[in-house]
């Protein structure tokens, strides 16, 4: 394997998050607006390209890969794409290799593709789902169906996934359900983790007054729950895990508007359109779109990944409450860059 990426603070980069769409069956409140537009076809890099991008990042260590969107599951052939990425699982050799290849999904389609998710070695996958009330559900995704993400939590069970429930916090909308949430993933044997809403992209919602801050969320729960903080950050992820002593499982706890996680952050993100960020809260980006269909080698786009990441920022540029016509504020959509 090559020596792993440095970025310009010696932080080594290791994992590489990948958006495969920017297409999604839902369009929840603080991720898109209700009338979303999405990005013509051939804007979207092709499974021959992302393999190539993804490739090419593997061989400079990057170990751990995970697939979002949009909403991975509904791009079509997706399990190609898998079985492919899949195979850099267990490699040996100095060619680069996979420890982990994991999905972010809303799980509407985790039914139909739990096995090949299982099949082509993902072990993981983050399930987002912020309500197990279905008319709040469909409020808050405008469009989902909480019965078939239900059903798709079952599958994922069923073929052996470790699941995690991924819910945002949101003030006055699901802060009355987090020890449900609890109790049902120690039910169901999952994590869950909460996560801070971040402003990012126009989604036609005011997300200051939604915004809830986790440490207030975490001092609350203490009340109820015995919550032993884990030293791990597992999975290389921004979240910080407590053990929940009733369940057995974790609580995760994403807050990158209360602490700031930049310092030890080892994440890259590559949007479907292919461009690289090295920062989920920054707009710098450098396209490898042109550079790979104007014929580069891989040796030119190494060369390009890693300028790119000497530009990682030190911290990313978040403010709740900052309009989103104001010039720093982050105007890319979760979806596209990949949450
Ligand atoms: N569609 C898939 C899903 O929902 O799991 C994968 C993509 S989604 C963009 C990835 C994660 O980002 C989800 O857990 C979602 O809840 C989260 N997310 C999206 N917009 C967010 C925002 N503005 N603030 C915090 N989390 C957000
Ligand atoms: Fe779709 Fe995921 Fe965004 Fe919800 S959070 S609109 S499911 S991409």
């Amino acid at each position: 394997m090559g020596t792993p990426f440095l970025d310009s603070l010696g932080r080594a980069v290791t994992y590489l998050r990948v958006s495969v769409t920017d297409r999604c069956d839902m369009r929840c409140v603080y991720c898109m607006a209700e009338n979303m537009s999405f990005l013509p076809k051939a804007e979207i890099l092709t499974y021959a390209e992302l393999e190539r991008l993804c490739a090419a990042f593997i061989r400079s260590g990057v170990t751990r890969l995970r697939v979002t969107g949009g909403e991975p599951l509904v791009r079509r052939d997706i399990g190609s794409f898998f079985q492919t990425m899949g195979q850099w699982l267990n490699r040996t050799g100095d060619g680069g290799h996979l420890d982990e290849l994991t999905v972010t999904t809303n799980g509407s389609r985790l039914e139909e593709h739990a096995d090949m998710l299982a099949r082509s070695g993902v072990r993981r996958v983050n399930i987002s789902l912020d309500s197990l009330d279905s008319e709040k559900f469909h409020r808050i995704t405008r469009r989902g169906d909480l019965d078939r993400t239900l059903a798709g939590v079952r599958a994922a069970r069923a073929a052996g996934l470790a699941i995690r429930i991924n819910t945002v916090a949101m003030a006055g909308v699901n802060d009355d359900e987090f020890d449900t949430l609890l109790a049902w993933c120690g039910e169901i044997g999952a994590d869950l983790c909460l996560i801070e809403t971040m402003p990012m992209g126009e989604t036609g919602e005011d997300r200051s007054d939604r915004y809830l801050p986790l440490s207030a969320v975490r001092a609350d729960l203490s009340r109820r729950w015995t919550l032993e903080p884990l030293a791990e950050r597992t999975g290389g992820g921004p979240a910080r895990y407590l053990r929940v002593r009733e369940t057995g499982r974790r609580l995760g706890l994403i807050t990158p508007m209360t602490h700031n996680f930049c310092e030890s952050c080892n994440r890259v993100r590559l949007s479907c359109t292919g461009q690289l960020y090295p920062c989920l809260g920054n707009e710098g980006a450098t396209d490898l779109r042109q550079p790979l269909r104007d014929g580069a080698s891989d040796a030119d786009l190494l060369h390009l990944v890693q300028s790119a990441l000497l530009r990682k920022p030190k911290g990313h540029d978040f403010v709740i409450g900052r309009r989103a016509d104001d010039p720093a504020a982050i105007r890319r959509h979760m979806s596209v860059t990949g949450g």
